[in-house]
């Protein structure tokens, strides 16, 4: 088994070489009205939708260690998503793909955060329905595609040393499910960044909100789970129903572990024997102090490890991964 150490030095390894690439796309590529251009150079409309209302969905795979890792699961997600807000992908799942796989294979980049965002584009709704009202076809939708090396919501600093620390947020609620269905990956990120700046005030690294209720909700990006006595906790609503916490519940089960998806009072935070986040922008995240004091004993907690670990390995699962076959000119 791989331990963490390992798992992070194999992946500085590969940055490291990464560096090296003068290749235009190494820092980064993105896919923008079917054009591949780097990274840095890509640009939006500024009458797109998206920006003008935040009228878009989002979603983010990863490749790891030059596989794609769940991809499927994340495209499924995602087209979910543009139903649930009346947007429709200008190009099938399966081009989508084709696409991604491309912009690693071109790019080199071994390991990757993935962002696919479908946007309401150049009409405004009001205009989209003056339109259909009037039989005219419906203006696409656009779609923009981005990746970048891998982007760590919790630094590997921070897991290896086990020092990740939480506030339970007091000046900010989660938005309800009755304003904007969270199921629906968004970019609406008002009440998440108040979160984030309240935990710096509080000198954490990251909020934990709640429902405005006593009940836990999820954080900046992330899903949250509690263990207590040797059982999984973590909220079935409220939240997004993270791809990362998916595999965390299979990990977790598959290990014997009881995991419940349920109301999850926020009380149940303080009295947790281990807490961790998840996302599959830095994976499991061990937190170990909550507002201030320490969860347990303040170390990363045994089941905690488990599931990191059995997560790390399901990246190389044939059945939920598949690799990428770099282009010669951007092998390292
Ligand atoms: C993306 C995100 C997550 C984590 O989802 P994954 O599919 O595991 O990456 C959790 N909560 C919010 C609000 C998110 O945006």
């Amino acid at each position: 088994m791989t331990t963490m150490q390992q798992l992070f030095s194999a992946y500085q390894q590969r940055c490291s070489q990464l560096s090296k690439s003068s290749h235009p796309f190494a820092k980064g590529v993105a896919w923008v009205a079917g054009d591949l251009v780097p990274l840095q150079e890509a640009k939006i409309p500024l009458m797109d939708q998206g920006f003008l209302h935040s009228d878009l969905t989002y979603d983010v795979p990863s490749v790891w260690d030059g596989r794609f890792f769940r991809l499927d699961d994340h495209l499924d997600r995602f087209e979910l998503s543009c139903g649930k807000i009346r947007l429709k992908l200008p190009i099938s799942k399966a081009e989508i793909k084709n696409i991604l796989v491309r912009m690693v294979s071109e790019s080199g980049i071994r390991d990757a955060f993935v962002e696919l965002i479908c946007t309401r584009g150049m009409q405004s709704v009001r205009d989209q329905m003056m339109n259909a009202s009037q039989g005219a076809a419906p203006a696409s939708h656009n779609l923009y595609l981005f990746i970048t090396p891998y982007i760590w919501v919790m630094q590997p600093e921070l897991q290896l040393n086990g020092t990740g620390s939480a506030i339970i947020a007091r000046t900010v609620r989660r938005t309800p499910p009755g304003a904007f269905d969270p199921t629906v990956k968004n970019l609406q990120w008002g009440d998440l960044t108040r979160g984030m700046f309240e935990a710096a005030d509080r000198g954490a690294h990251y909020p934990f909100l709640t429902d405005g209720d006593g009940n836990l909700t999820e954080g900046s990006g992330f899903n949250i789970v509690l263990i207590k006595y040797n059982i999984l906790y973590t909220p079935d609503r409220g939240v997004l129903e993270g791809v990362t916490r998916k595999s965390v519940i299979e990990v977790a089960r598959k290990l014997g572990y009881e995991v419940r998806l349920e109301v999850v009072p926020v009380e149940l935070c303080y009295r947790a024997d281990e807490i961790f986040m998840c996302t599959t922008a830095g994976g499991v995240m061990p937190i170990t102090s909550l507002d201030g004091e320490k969860v347990s004993d303040g170390r990363v907690g045994p089941i905690t490890k488990k599931i990191w670990d059995g997560y790390w390995e399901m990246h190389h699962d044939p059945k939920l991964s598949f690799a990428i076959e770099y282009q010669a000119r951007a092998r390292l």
